[in-house]
């Protein structure tokens, strides 16, 4: 049988030693700060065993891998009116795009790019004012970790406010076609700050577990969400969790996965494990480098793609 924490370690080794790390998110200045050679996996397995290597336990800014919490809460809170909103489609561009936007009259095509969460951030806002709704998702993902230190990094926060013209002109965009309803800073400001909430791999397995186990958290019993809505959030991970470079997640990792600019995935092997990985440099459509590389060799040599293993 294949050892999981050998496995584990000598992925951390190999992505240690590899030189072609990417480049880190220059457009946020509070990322371009972040040491390009950190690396991190951590690997919840069914039983619950956390198998660890490098950087395990180093907070990092989730950025938009915390859009498949804010779609679990907006779910929760809306149900299938979400889709009225946003719509359940790959993009094929990046996550930033307002080319689509026009063409499809203000809704976007799905709730990771950046649009959409935006669009998905402003349902949760909704009947809040923006401190009790960022609480709200933050709560969220402490009770998820089981981690009541998980924290929003203002810096980050502040930086991205202070630069995120493009989502800024999203945002008013499609408050021009009813898609927002709250004022555009107040939607924006619960936005810039979710994605700068900081969090390590081992924080963001655990809270991922959820979608590796049927919508059950198996430590507590707690049920998050339904069978079927874990099944359907897996869904969208593997067709728009990479943006434009979901297709190539696909065929080389094979998982359901949800990229950040930060450099972290969080990946789900359905029935087996619970993944986060982290490595700040990212490839030409803003998903980690090495964190993908990484991703690809641990479901090849565990056989978890969703698409079958390598066995003859
Ligand atoms: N906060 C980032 C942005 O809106 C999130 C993008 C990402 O992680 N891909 O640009």
């Amino acid at each position: 049988m294949t050892d999981l924490q050998t496995v584990v370690r000598e992925i951390a080794a190999e992505m240690a030693a590899r030189h072609d790390r990417g480049a880190v998110a220059n457009y946020i200045p509070e990322l371009a700060r972040v040491d390009a050679g950190s690396f991190g996996m951590v690997v919840i397995d069914a039983e619950g065993k956390v198998h660890a290597a490098g950087d395990a336990d180093t907070p990092f800014s989730i950025q938009s891998i915390s859009k498949v919490f804010t779609l679990t809460l907006a779910l929760g809170m809306v149900g299938d009116r979400l889709w009225r909103r946003v719509g359940r489609e790959p993009s094929g561009n990046p996550f930033n795009s307002i080319v689509q936007l026009e063409r499809e009259c203000g809704v976007p095509r799905n709730p990771f790019i950046n649009a959409g969460a935006i669009a998905v951030t402003d349902l949760i806002l909704s009947g809040h004012q923006p401190r009790e709704a960022l609480g709200e998702i933050l709560r969220f993902l402490q009770f998820l970790a089981r981690d009541q230190t998980i924290y929003v990094d203002r810096a980050v926060a502040e930086s991205e406010k202070r630069t995120g013209f493009r989502n800024i002109a999203l945002a008013n965009y499609m408050k021009s076609f009813s898609v927002i309803d709250n004022p555009v800073d107040f939607t924006l400001g619960v936005y810039f700050h979710h994605c700068a909430i900081a969090m390590s791999c081992r924080q963001l397995a655990t809270a991922g577990r959820y979608l590796a186990h049927a919508g059950r958290n198996p430590d507590s019993g707690l049920s998050v969400v339904s069978p079927e809505r874990a099944r359907r959030i897996n869904a969208l991970m593997l067709t728009c969790g990479h943006y434009d470079g979901s297709g190539e997640f696909a065929y080389r990792v094979g998982l359901p996965g949800k990229s950040g600019v930060g450099g972290g995935i969080l990946a789900v092997a359905p029935g087996k494990a619970s993944i986060a990985v982290w490595s700040p440099g990212l490839d030409a459509n803003g998903n980690s480098h090495l964190g993908r590389v990484a991703l690809e060799m641990l479901a090849k040599r565990m056989g978890w793609s969703i698409f079958g293993t390598d066995d003859a």
